[in-house]
């Protein structure tokens, strides 16, 4: 539930709601706005009585809100989140965010190379696991340290912005020292301590949805990161699980709509995971910003055959060119451009 106080409401009149919100036994969280602020009550499992707040000085109104997430949900802000990263780029914005590099960090060499040519392509943010989430233990783990050393040392030879994984609560402090944005990864949706863990760490999250993750579970996860202070949270369709293994995965395009609708986060696609193809993966990026999609991630490798993690579904950096220049034009279409670093993001060289 939120009270909404009148504009000019005094420290006094706020506290005065925030105290009554304690009396009656849940938690109050004042949230100072540009017009006036709200006192959020927490704790609640159904709907609470409300007399005793409206009543009260400097109350204009009190908002129920309806879904099991709260502060995830569009009743609790009706306006889109956007958020700048350390390069400028702004995510959630009027602008399409492109995300890009490799499933796994390899070398040096794999990793520059990458980076450089999604970035003349146009991409803003690197993306390249370190620490990697293999439903086989025999597959390759990632270089852990290392590869978040590789991507620290691409973040500085080309500005791009960089997403990698934390797999555990225990990693995450690691992950959040040399990336820009912690991510979450699909089988760990649901991973209650490392949701709470990343939500404390003070940097972006992107959270990708459980393979058979319903739209509600994917919000009351990013409700998890939400209550631990950090609203920095982009959430990312990427395929859920279904009867027909024409496709790794089936990318639930209804997801984005069905989002917008539901919370003010912004949601990006990966086609990448959606299908597992690379020859699929152009398709369903333009489908995604068709649909509304605030970004589109997709993996690239120099050299798909050798990659030693999701070959398949990457694209080579001239396939990524060629993905670019066609949701640039679908981004268009709807009135959206491609989201650009700040002017002042120095690359270093
Ligand atoms: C990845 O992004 O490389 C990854 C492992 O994705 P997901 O968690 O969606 O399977
Ligand atoms: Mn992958």
């Amino acid at each position: 539930m939120l009270v909404v106080m009148k504009h000019g409401a005094s420290r006094a009149e706020i506290d005065r709601v925030a105290d009554m919100i304690r009396k009656m036994g849940y938690e109050a969280q004042p949230i100072p706005g540009k017009q006036r602020t709200v006192v959020a009550l927490l704790g609640n499992e159904g709907r609470v009585d409300d007399a005793r707040l409206l009543t009260l000085p400097g109350v204009l109104r009190v908002l129920h809100v309806s879904q099991p997430y709260k502060q995830v949900s569009r009743e609790w802000k009706p306006e889109d989140t956007v958020f700048e990263l350390s390069n400028g780029v702004e995510v959630g914005g009027e602008d399409v965010v492109l995300i890009a590099g490799p499933c796994s960090v390899e070398s040096e060499e794999q990793i520059l190379e990458t980076a450089r040519r999604v970035r003349a392509a146009g991409a803003t943010v690197l993306r390249g696991g370190a620490f990697k989430p293999r439903t086989s233990p025999y597959s390759f783990q990632g270089l852990g340290k290392e590869g978040l050393e590789l991507l620290a040392l691409a973040r500085r030879e080309t500005g791009l912005a960089v997403v990698t994984e934390a797999l555990d609560a225990e990693g995450v402090q690691l992950v959040a020292e040399y990336g820009d944005i912690i991510q979450i990864g699909a089988r760990n949706m649901q991973n209650y301590a490392l949701l709470r863990e990343a939500g404390r760490a003070g940097k972006p999250i992107l959270l990708k949805r459980g393979m058979s993750a319903t739209i509600k579970e994917l919000l009351l996860a990013a409700e998890y990161i939400l209550l631990e202070g950090e609203t920095r949270v982009i959430l990312c369709e990427r395929g859920v699980r279904s009867f027909d293994h024409h496709a790794r995965n089936m990318l639930d395009l209804t997801a984005i709509p069905s989002v917008k609708e539901l919370s003010h986060l912004p949601i990006i696609a990966d086609p990448a995971h959606g299908t597992g193809h690379r020859t699929k993966v152009p398709a369903m990026a333009r489908a995604a910003v068709a649909a509304g999609a605030d970004g589109i991630m997709v993996e690239v490798h120099p050299d798909p055959a050798s990659a030693l993690s999701d070959g398949a579904q990457s694209l080579t950096p001239d396939e990524y060119d060629q993905l670019v220049v066609e949701v640039t034009a679908i981004a268009r279409s709807i009135g959206r451009g491609i989201a650009r670093p700040a002017e002042s993001a120095v690359i270093a060289r």
